[in-house]
């Protein structure tokens, strides 16, 4: 065992984790003139980050700041404070001002669909990079491929961190402030394998239980394998928990092979998985024209028979589904598609309203942590202060991003979450009241 990385400086801060939360953290730390060493146990950083909002990136939302705690699912409470010190806007300013490279251009971003925030002619990578170069000119010495194994703490203050490089050599890094960013449990792939729960844990924090979140849910039987890859925009699914109806939302939706994901499934698969962790029975049932109501569907299918009694019953179904849809609902309904429309019978036509209006599954499970985009639960908030970050049994200790026991839906939550907590642990772990280094966009440009 032995030392490296000692700092001369005054002020030591040691942050674990080189995602989106701890690269804020680290920047803004170094930028308040302290010596930062970020340690990341892959040989790249920020790899979540590059791979969110499909490659491209969704960092934050443009509803009002007062209105983000209706979008996280536990500790809303908590995050106020976070969220009022670095919010949205400041979001977007911040990454409008950063350098996208060798070049002086800069990112501009741009609202798309339910105020998501996304790059224009950009993508995760770049924003990644860009914030690590951020970081590394504020002065933050990023350390790669070592991996943090234990917290140093006497006497509940903490005093640096151990761990293990590629060689399997074992570290001591010393440090005046530690912050946990080392992210949840899901896509362990990216670096992020539940670490930091087992840190906070060793110096007597809880956690609460963790479980995939925004995760895909199973359902029972061969329709939604038969449907694979059939996309359905602008669907209303009603959720039943032991056949009381729990909620309905609106959104986009696929089937899979193995049961349904999309936006809409992920924000409710919070309340799915929790329902099912208590042995529920749950179904969900799927409303492909939430703006058409019974007696409308009705009167179209008179009109329209009315009109082209000699067509089949594939041309009607034409006008309601994806063409990949048309063959399963027929098989579901039993019902010819080369049967003459003016040969339907009015119970048929209320088979296919009721299809509709109410295609009904049975949720069997959810996918694992490797599928799941967030980790519910985390780090028990009540044992953090909300105004620094810092925790309220290990002085020194501080926690950033989804390690703490944060969770939101989609829609760039998540993201705002990790850089809120960041920039607040980043400022409050200083303890110093020197200006922070935040890049401005240059209106010359
Ligand atoms: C596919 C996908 C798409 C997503 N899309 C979006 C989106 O569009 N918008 C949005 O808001 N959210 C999105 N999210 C969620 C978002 O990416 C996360 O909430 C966010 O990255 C969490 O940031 P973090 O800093 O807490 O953790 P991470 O970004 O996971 O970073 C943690 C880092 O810590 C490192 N680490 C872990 N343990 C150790 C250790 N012991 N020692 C050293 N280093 C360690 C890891 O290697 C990793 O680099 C998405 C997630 C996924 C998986």
């Amino acid at each position: 065992m032995y030392n490296i990385y000692m700092s001369k400086t005054s002020l030591n801060i040691i942050v674990i984790g080189a995602g989106a939360s701890g690269l804020m953290a680290a920047g803004i730390a170094a930028g308040q003139g302290a010596a930062v060493r970020l340690i990341e146990k892959t040989p790249v950083y920020g790899r979540k980050l590059s791979m969110t909002g499909n490659g491209r990136c969704n960092i934050t939302n443009t509803t009002p700041i007062s209105e983000f705690s209706r979008h996280y699912h536990s500790s809303s409470r908590f995050l106020r404070h976070a969220l009022h010190s670095f919010t949205n806007l400041d979001c977007i300013n911040f990454f409008e001002g950063l350098g996208r490279g060798t070049t002086p251009e800069r990112f501009s971003f741009h609202e798309e669909d339910n105020g998501r925030v996304l790059p224009v002619n950009s993508n995760g990578h770049e924003i990644s990079v860009a914030l690590a170069k951020w970081a590394v000119s504020c002065g933050v010495k990023i350390i790669p491929n070592i991996s943090v194994t234990k917290l140093l703490v006497d006497n509940n203050m903490i005093k640096g961190v151990e761990a293990v490089d590629s060689d399997k050599n074992v570290l001591q890094m010393q440090g005046d402030s530690v912050i946990i960013a080392t992210g949840g449990k899901s896509y362990p792939k990216t670096g992020s394998t539940g670490d930091g729960y087992e840190l906070a844990k060793s110096v007597g924090h809880s956690i609460i239980p963790l479980r995939p979140a925004l995760v895909p849910i199973e359902t029972q039987g061969d329709l939604t394998k038969r449907l694979q890859g059939v996309s359905l925009p602008q669907v209303m699914v009603t959720l039943w928990i032991n056949n009381l109806k729990s909620m309905t939302k609106i959104g986009d939706l696929i089937f899979t092979h193995y049961g349904v994901s999309g936006p809409l499934i992920l924000n409710l698969s919070r309340f799915i998985v929790d329902a099912l962790r208590t042995q529920s029975d749950v179904t969900i049932s799927i409303d492909l024209f939430p703006n058409l109501d019974h007696p409308q569907i009705q009167r179209e299918f008179s009109s329209y028979i009315t009109i082209h009694k000699k067509q089949l019953f594939n041309n009607l179904l034409i006008n309601y589904l994806p063409k990949k849809m048309i063959q399963v609902c027929c098989e579901e309904l039993n019902i010819s598609g080369d049967k003459m429309l003016n040969q339907l019978s009015a119970k048929e036509l209320k088979r296919l309203r009721l299809w509709l209006k109410s295609l009904t599954l049975k949720v069997s499970g959810y996918r694992t942590f490797d599928e799941a985009m967030i980790t519910a639960g985390g780090v028990d908030t009540d044992e953090v202060d909300p105004k620094t970050m810092q925790s309220k049994i290990v002085k020194g200790l501080y926690f950033a991003g989804e390690a703490l026991d944060i969770d939101a839906e989609t829609g760039g939550f998540n993201l705002q979450a990790a850089f809120s907590t960041g920039w607040l642990a980043g400022k409050s772990c200083t303890l110093r009241s020197l200006p922070l280094k935040i890049p401005q966009r240059d209106s010359s440009l």
